[in-house]
């Protein structure tokens, strides 16, 4: 299939050393592939601890055949969370530690692979996790391998690859931020944004709170009136909260699950409101938290408790996260493409790494569409590219 075919490459081009590159990673596209399908094929949903281990084991042995220093973060809850060091004699060196990070879990359960089974279609991979983010961890061992082969690693690099990111990163925080603070600069391989491969230089802030409202029960017939209901106490909250959204400020607020009641015919003593709250500016963080903690009950005879808070900080496009894209555009035009950069909504460890002011740039892994959707999948022909802007 035509579509297949590596990239043609300008031969009066090719001395340059550019170019050259990335004809290199064209010649191995298929390896690049290949690299994707198998850690694809080993599932690593967050909850389940042996199976992201055997992918950590699997990665491990794979970036320890590159020459890189392997050592495991033990987790009890979660799968060990995977750091490789490559250092660089320090006569050899020019240019500060990098930290390359990305995350080894997918939100799928075992078995998906059984209905969304990894295959090559239309020029793509399609699987689970083939975008976010399998493909950036084999950008990664892919692109470490070339500057080994090239002998041109020339400043340290670290991977971090943690195990909880889909669920919130609570085990690997810790981790992250040390390195991060220890890195010049910190290039997340997750997802990139649209199908132009847009890097992302900004991304929202995340905050998740639930809602407990308590009433008082009692039998919607015999004793109506005695009866306090949570659920019309907790329908006056949510209308509150959809108040604070300005969408101006890019800050917004979704109540994305509701549960309460026991019977139809029972005045419901008990509501729960789980919410999403996402800001685009660290300086809205303490404002929203405290609308947020500060609702009271409309009527007085229910309760109200609030648990919860802001634990992703916006990832904001500070003058460290400009240098750094820009830095990318120009490779990115060496290597003959316009590299386009988004703001979005979902947070990730980049935000971790942003929030502490280490220059970070996001969304520098795969090309494609459906990320946690059955339509996940990457577009083969940009796999080339992607590696030789990772480290070139
Ligand atoms: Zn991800």
């Amino acid at each position: 299939m035509a579509k297949n075919k590596p990239r043609e490459v300008n031969p009066k081009k090719i001395n340059d050393p550019a170019a050259r590159r990335l004809q290199y990673f064209e010649e191995r596209r298929q390896e690049i592939v290949d690299t994707t399908r198998q850690l694809v094929e080993i599932e690593t949903p967050s909850d389940d601890k042996r199976a992201v281990d055997r992918l950590g084991q699997f990665l491990g042995e794979k970036f320890s055949a590159l020459g890189g220093r392997v050592q495991f973060h033990r987790t009890t809850d979660f799968g060990d969370h995977l750091q490789v060091d490559f250092p660089v004699a320090s006569n050899k060196r020019s240019g500060g530690p990098i930290l390359l990070l990305g995350h080894i879990d997918t939100v799928y359960p075992i078995g998906t692979l059984a209905n969304m089974p990894c295959r090559v279609a239309d020029g793509r991979l399609w699987g689970p996790g083939t975008l976010d983010m399998k493909s950036g961890i084999a950008l990664m061992l892919h692109s470490i391998a070339a500057l080994q082969a090239w002998d041109e690693l020339w400043r340290p690099i670290t991977v971090l690859l943690v195990s909880d990111e889909e669920v919130g990163s609570d085990s690997s925080r810790h981790i992250t931020e040390a390195l991060a603070k220890k890195s010049q600069a910190v290039l997340v391989l997750e997802p990139s944004y649209g199908l132009h491969g847009a890097v992302k230089t900004a991304r929202k802030g995340v905050g998740v709170y639930s809602l407990k409202v308590t009433g008082i029960a009692a039998h919607s017939g015999l004793d109506f009136e005695k009866g306090q209901s949570a659920i019309l106490e907790m329908a006056r909250q949510i209308i509150k909260l959809s108040d604070f959204v300005d969408l101006k400020r890019g800050l917004t607020l979704n109540v994305g699950l509701v549960q309460g009641g026991t019977r139809v015919n029972v005045v419901p003593a008990e509501a729960t409101a789980d919410l999403d709250v996402r800001i685009a500016r660290m300086k809205d963080a303490a404002g929203i938290d405290r609308k947020v903690r500060s609702l009271r009950p409309i009527n007085r005879k229910c309760k109200l408790q609030i648990t919860g808070g802001i634990n992703r900080p916006p990832m904001e496009r500070t003058a460290g996260v400009a240098a750094l894209y820009a830095k990318a555009v120009k490779i990115a035009q060496g290597l003959g493409f316009k590299l386009e950069e988004a703001a979005v909504g979902g947070g990730s460890d980049g935000n971790l790494t942003a929030g502490l002011g280490i220059p970070t740039l996001d969304g520098l892994g795969g090309v494609g569409e459906g990320a946690h959707a059955t339509h996940e999948s990457i577009l083969i022909a940009e796999l080339p590219r992607r590696a030789a802007l990772l480290l070139t």
